[in-house]
């Protein structure tokens, strides 16, 4: 049987790895970091709160067969996200919905908004923030301008370095206005944390007697791309090669190197059990960081202590800090492109995941996306 080799032991290359790995193939999975998981890492920390260095994960999918795959790995602990905003002070929920209009308008305007929200869009119902500013009826576009101006533009230019029509939909959908008293954060029918942490699920995905994973070891140490062949310490590698991290970083940045948002954390262990009011706490007016989460808010019980983190967006500079956000706008598809090229040029390379496909994508996807490609290599493997 062919051999496999996976870079990156993210929740993409993990679950790549189990499904060819349960399928009999031999399987290789390296990251250049001493730790597998990916963004997704954990570990608890010495008061038993579960700590997230590459910043806050929360696992929401409507994805059944994502769901029942992980489950496989992990018991689950049921939590649902609640994120307040930070307007000037006044924290209120976000999704904007209709308990934050009632909090930030007198209550005979908080009224008339609501009638026409509900006239106009209906009850229960999402709608993005760009939408709702091109409405037709002027009340609601002049109540879209007050979300917009206090909710999405400051923190979208902080994380970003672009207004939120730059980013277009793939981002600013992410988080609609809602037209009722919904206040949790995703609306996804399955929301749950696994009850150890991403690390011990992630470990339990990549133990099998098929897969060797090798941490701490840099992909372009190792393989080489020529003449549409793989090289794998010099000597031609002739089984499948999936691959999660940069595609420039592979392609030695033949095309130049594409834009990605970096961050950096800063973490705080309190002395007090509760921080903040809720988990989350989106900085939407004011500060240069966008966001505080308190990890044992999470799912963790009560403790005397709480961890925070602040999280700062910064410009992605090569070898200096970590490309966390590919940045989804029409040029960078563009760019992105050129690379999608190279890489059809290999007929045994397949690209996959949040840095190698340069998409915005959650958890979920990932894992989805994951089992989708094994589906197609597995059919060209037997045809
Ligand atoms: P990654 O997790 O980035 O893994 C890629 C791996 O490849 C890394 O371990 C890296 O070290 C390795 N690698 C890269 N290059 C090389 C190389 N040359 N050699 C060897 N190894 C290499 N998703 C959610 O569902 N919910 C959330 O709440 C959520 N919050 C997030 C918050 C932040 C701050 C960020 C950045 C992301 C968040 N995500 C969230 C998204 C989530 O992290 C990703 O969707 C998911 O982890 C993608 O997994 P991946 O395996 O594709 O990539
Ligand atoms: N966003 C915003 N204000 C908020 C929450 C989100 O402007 O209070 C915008 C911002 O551009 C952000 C995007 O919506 O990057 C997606 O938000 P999400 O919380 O999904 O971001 P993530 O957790 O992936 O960083």
């Amino acid at each position: 049987m062919k051999k496999v080799i996976i870079v990156g032991a993210g929740l993409s290359g993990a679950t790549m790895a189990r499904l060819f790995a349960d399928d009999g193939y031999e399987v290789t999975i390296i990251d250049k970091r001493d730790t597998y998981g990916g963004n997704a890492y954990d570990y608890k920390d010495r008061n038993g709160i579960i700590v997230q260095p590459y910043g806050p994960h929360i696992f929401h999918t409507n994805e059944k067969v994502v769901f029942d795959f992980l489950s496989r790995f992990t018991e689950w602990d049921k939590y649902e996200h609640r994120v307040l905003a930070n307007i000037k002070g006044k924290l209120v929920p976000v999704p904007f919905n209709l308990t934050s209009l009632e909090m930030l308008f007198a209550k005979d305007k908080a009224e008339r908004i609501k009638e026409i929200l509900i006239k106009e869009i209906g009850l229960d119902k999402k709608v993005p923030i760009l939408k709702l500013k091109e409405h037709e009826n002027k009340e609601i576009r002049d109540f879209a301008e007050f979300v917009y101006q206090n909710i999405f533009y400051f923190y979208t230019k902080k994380q970003w370095g672009f207004k939120p029509e730059e980013l277009g939909e793939a981002v600013m959908n992410r988080v609609p206005v809602y037209v009722s008293y919904e206040d949790r954060y995703f609306t996804d029918e399955y929301q749950y944390m696994p009850q150890n942490g991403f690390t011990e699920m992630v470990s339990n995905i990549l133990r099998h007697p098929k897969i060797q994973l090798k941490l701490g070891r840099d992909a372009g140490k190792v393989l080489s791309l020529k003449d549409g062949e793989i090289y794998l310490k010099g000597q031609l590698f002739e089984g499948e090669l999936i691959y999660t991290g940069c595609v420039d970083e592979l392609f030695n940045y033949c095309h130049g190197v594409l834009p990605y948002r970096s961050l950096k954390f800063k973490f705080k262990t309190k002395k007090c059990s509760s921080y903040q009011k809720a988990a989350v706490v989106n900085f939407t007016t004011s500060h240069r960081f966008t966001r505080i989460s308190e990890f044992s808010k999470f799912t963790c019980p009560p403790q005397k202590k709480t961890v925070i983190v602040k999280e700062y967006s910064k410009k992605f500079k090569k070898d200096k800090n970590i490309p966390y956000y590919p940045i989804p706008t029409e040029s960078n598809a563009i760019f992105y492109q050129k690379y999608v090229e190279e890489a059809k040029k290999y007929k045994h390379l397949h690209l996959l995941g949040r840095l190698a496909n340069y998409k915005y994508i959650n958890m979920d996807i990932a894992v989805k996306n994951a089992m989708e490609l094994y589906e197609k290599i597995k059919d060209n493997l037997e045809d």
